[in-house]
């Protein structure tokens, strides 16, 4: 892409308004850092508008001068998606007003720039609940967790963002308004065009605002921790506390005892609840809308998990400083990883049930390959979701970096053959744009091409993501 013009860019100044636009590189260098280091990003400017009418502005003219466009919400993604390359970067941070809360309707509206913590917010000031949650959710938005599809923590109980939206409002890549806020939970007149937004990583338009549902806050949740012995227990436990429950588990997270040895060691504030190591753990959550009788429900569905000989021993949290402590050991699984030392890290799914053989058949994958590597999985087992990560070895981390694309390929490759994605949660971006290309059916690439053909004909929304050859 050549430079663009000094009388472009001062009307996409005008369109953005005078605090709607930056080149200053200290203000621009967070926006141009990708959060794993993976990427570093170059842009002529930042636009930072705050309204709708100013995106659609900006990016009719980006259409009119062909000049491409990377929108970007929190920059939190994972797979390279929001860092430009040369694009115009368009920042939706400033778009962060909630425009409505309807408690009856169990919906909200609010703008692409509010975090998916402000979003929790505002819902939890009406007296619901909204659901997604992540461990970067002070700083995702909104919008961004609706290009990547995101899913988090509560994904079993109330599904991936794609679950979460009634409506959208997008500006398409001409610079049209697509006004599809509505709140309806029925309305079967056609091609529900708001999901074409859902997962589209920026390259059909720009998110500008949702309507998203809400649910009844939970009046008392469970938490409990148990040791297991192996993938394939933690599996059948997960079904007999779905049975047990009622179909209350909110969330169900596994860890293996060396991932749970890395939090001990690295991380500050926590401690092993059980007095002796297990394999396993699973971190399991229920949600009640009464407080009576929650904490027995967990209990009688982990008796039920040792009757049948699944856990070893287990501990329910007593109070929510327990519960926090506990989901403390999940959650603070990756930072303690990063700080142990490099890995090779995968996102991947397969049907609930193949997860004890998405695992058998990963680490021996890895272990031809790699037998100095060190297997650090833990994930989202409700959802079939490991984050399935290789470890350096300390001695020889040449050799092992040296094999990184055939380790990837091989863990990959045990997804796919149990029926399995190769991209869970985090998108493709540009990181797994052309293994996609590849691995997807020449009949599912043509649909997505036509789509893109179709919305952005002339190519400027997010070019060189998702699809591979741009
Ligand atoms: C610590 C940490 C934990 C995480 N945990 C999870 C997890 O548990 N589950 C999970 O699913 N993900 C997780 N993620 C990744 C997750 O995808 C992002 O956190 C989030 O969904 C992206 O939101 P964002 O606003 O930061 O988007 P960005 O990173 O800014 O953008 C992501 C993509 O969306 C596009 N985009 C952004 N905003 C818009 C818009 N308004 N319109 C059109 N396109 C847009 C960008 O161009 C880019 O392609 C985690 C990330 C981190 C750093």
């Amino acid at each position: 892409m050549g430079a663009i013009p000094d009388t472009i860019l001062s009307e996409l100044k005008a369109a953005a308004g005078p605090k709607g636009w930056t080149q200053d590189p200290a203000v621009l260098a967070p926006h141009l850092a990708e959060w794993r280091g993976r990427w570093t990003g170059a842009t002529p400017i930042m636009l930072s508008p705050a309204t709708t009418g100013e995106v659609a502005r900006i990016v009719t003219i980006c259409a009119r001068e062909r000049i491409p466009i990377t929108p970007q919400g929190g920059n939190t993604g994972l797979v390279g998606g929001a860092t430009p390359q040369g694009e115009i970067l368009l920042s939706l941070r400033r778009m962060t007003l909630v425009r409505a809360v309807d408690p009856l309707n169990d919906a909200m509206t609010v703008e692409a720039g509010v975090t998916l913590l402000g979003a929790q917010e505002a819902a939890k000031a009406a007296g619901r609940l909204f659901p997604l949650s992540l461990g970067a959710e002070g700083l995702a938005t909104v919008g961004g967790a609706i290009s990547t599809n995101a899913g988090g923590v509560a994904v079993l109980r109330y599904g991936m963002m794609r679950d979460l939206v009634l409506g959208i409002e997008a500006v398409l890549a001409d610079g049209r308004v697509f006004e599809g806020l509505r709140s309806l939970r029925k309305d079967n007149t056609g091609y529900d065009l708001k999901q074409l937004f859902i997962g589209a990583e920026g390259t059909l338009g720009v998110v500008t605002a949702a309507t998203l549902k809400l649910f009844p806050r939970p009046a008392a949740r469970a938490v409990a921790l148990a040791g297991i012995g192996d993938v394939a227990a933690a599996i059948r436990l997960l079904a007999v506390a779905k049975d047990e429950s009622g179909g209350a588990v909110t969330g169900f997270e596994i860890l293996p005892r060396p991932v749970l040895d890395l939090v001990l060691k690295h991380m500050e504030r926590v401690r092993d609840p059980l007095t002796a190591p297990h394999p396993w753990y699973a971190l399991i959550e229920m949600s009640f809308g009464r407080e009576d009788g929650a904490r027995e429900t967990m209990e009688s569905a982990l008796a039920a998990g040792v009757a049948a000989g699944l856990v070893r021993d287990a501990v329910v949290a007593q109070s929510e400083t327990d519960a926090a402590a506990f989901w403390r050991l999940r959650e603070l699984a990756p930072e303690a990883e990063r700080a142990d030392g490099p890995a090779i890290k995968h996102d991947v799914s397969v049907p609930v049930a193949a997860m004890p053989d998405l695992y058998a058949r990963g680490c021996a994958a890895v272990a031809a390959i790699v037998p100095e590597g060190r297997v650090l999985c833990f994930g989202h087992a409700g959802d079939g979701n490991f984050h399935f990560n290789i470890a350096a070895p300390r001695e020889n981390a040449d050799a092992f970096w040296a094999k990184r694309e055939a380790i990837t390929e091989a863990v990959h490759e045990a997804a796919a053959a149990l029926g399995g994605s190769i991209s869970a949660e985090h998108g493709v971006g540009i990181m797994k744009k052309a293994e996609i290309a590849r691995r997807k059916s020449a009949v599912e690439m043509d649909m997505m091409r036509a789509v893109k053909a179709a919305l952005d004909p002339k190519g400027i929304m997010n070019p060189r993501v998702l699809l591979a050859g741009r």
